[in-house]
């Protein structure tokens, strides 16, 4: 059994809420049916199915049910919306540029290396040092490319950082894209229970959710596809039966679906509630300040950018964040060094780098993410151990 007890790494993945494990147990227990069959087990699941669809669309503001199709979680929604977006312009002689962030989670950069092969340019666009990108800048590489950009793909909030474009930025960036033939998509994964989506009145034409990332279950996730303007026919990344729509095969994962709509409600109404948002908010916010005060030459990453409400990514000066890591896995504290998916390459972050710190400073780096879950307790038993934990370290690396 673990010691851990304390956990502060919601970005990595989220507690499912017992609300959605209640959900759940329907369609494991009682509606096994296929959604694809013409009788009454298959019906109920279908029904299921299709009320875990509409609660997605209301989460992300979607015109239409019809606009959400289901996938096995954040990766895959993201690969589906590269695959419809640059499958649909494969062997033309325009459109051959892809434009995406320097700082973007490695589903989106490694899948786009992997259209390199195809043909397709990548080009990265740079970050600020507090992790934004200046909307001029995008704007004016749209300009730039012209009809030899196929897709523009950007995330909402990054992970590591909590880096948060202003709605009204993407708003624009959206436009211009429309007016240019540029295909828009939204890594949202770090979004839902965090700020509202509202994707028809943004205008974005793709966006990609995983369930675990707002205490549903992992396994499950969805792809936004705006209908106007969508490819007809749909280039899929998993061939198969004509589930979804024709837009992805294979039977669709209804217990995970139905736990990712009582999710999707649940994180809807944290998002309404200024109260539990602003909870959320001081908590983040008094962990932050106090490790600042308490250890000396401490940072906050993106500190000076708009950020979600429930992150914070600290240099840490001469304290090697795996070691710290560790050690506060050691004494019950979840932490993390960057992305959980970077965390075998043990690589110095990607995200980091690209912001300008060195890689002893990104080495020095750990972020911790709250939840609409994370007590009060949890935050200042954070606070006895972590500034304790930094000082042996570094007291250690002096000898
Ligand atoms: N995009 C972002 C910003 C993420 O944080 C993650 C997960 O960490 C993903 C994509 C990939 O999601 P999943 O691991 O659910 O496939």
């Amino acid at each position: 059994m673990s010691v851990t007890s304390l956990y502060l790494d919601n970005n990595a993945t989220t507690a499912v809420d017992a609300r959605v494990v209640e959900a759940m147990l329907v369609p494991l227990r009682e509606s096994y049916g296929n959604p694809s069959s013409a009788h009454g087990f298959g019906e109920e699941a279908a029904r299921l199915l299709e009320s875990a669809r509409a609660s997605v669309a209301r989460l992300v503001g979607a015109r239409s049910p019809a606009e959400i199709v289901f996938t096995s979680g954040g990766t895959e929604s993201i690969n589906t919306a590269f695959q419809a977006a640059l499958g649909s312009v494969a062997g033309k002689a325009s459109r051959r540029v892809a434009l995406t962030g320097a700082t973007e989670h490695s589903a989106v950069l490694r899948a786009l290396e992997g259209w390199q092969e195809r043909g397709i340019e990548l080009l990265l666009l740079p970050v600020e040092p507090d992790g934004t990108i200046r909307v001029e800048h995008v704007l004016e590489r749209l300009t730039q490319l012209g009809d030899d950009l196929a897709l523009l793909s950007l995330h909402w909030a990054n992970n590591e950082t909590g880096v948060l474009w202003p709605r009204a930025a993407l708003a624009e960036i959206a436009a211009a894209c429309r007016a240019r033939g540029v295909r828009f998509h939204v890594d949202a994964v770090q979004v839902p229970g965090k700020e509202e989506l509202r994707l028809d009145e943004l205008g974005v034409d793709l966006a990609s959710l995983s369930a675990h990332k707002f205490h549903g279950p992992k396994g499950v996730g969805a792809l936004y596809v705006r209908a106007a303007g969508a490819p007809e026919p749909f280039p899929r990344l998993i061939a198969g039966g004509p589930q979804e729509r024709e837009r992805r095969g294979g039977t669709q994962n209804v217990p995970g679906i139905v736990g990712m709509g009582r999710a999707a409600e649940l994180a809807a109404q944290h998002v309404a509630d200024d109260e539990a948002r602003g909870r959320v908010r001081g908590l983040r916010d008094r962990l932050e300040e106090g490790l600042l005060d308490a250890i000396p030459r401490a940072r906050v990453n993106g500190g000076g950018a708009p950020r979600v409400d429930n992150t914070s990514n600290l240099v840490l000066p001469d304290v090697d964040g795996e070691l710290l890591l560790m050690t506060l896995a050691a004494e019950g504290v979840a932490v993390s060094t960057g992305s959980a998916c970077n965390a075998e390459t043990r690589a110095p972050s990607h995200v980091l780098r690209a912001m300008g710190l060195a890689d002893e400073e990104a080495a020095s780096s750990i972020r911790l993410s709250l939840s609409r879950m994370t007590t009060a307790a949890e935050v200042e038993g954070a606070l006895e151990v972590i500034p304790r934990v930094v000082a042996e370290l570094r007291a250690l690396a002096a000898v």
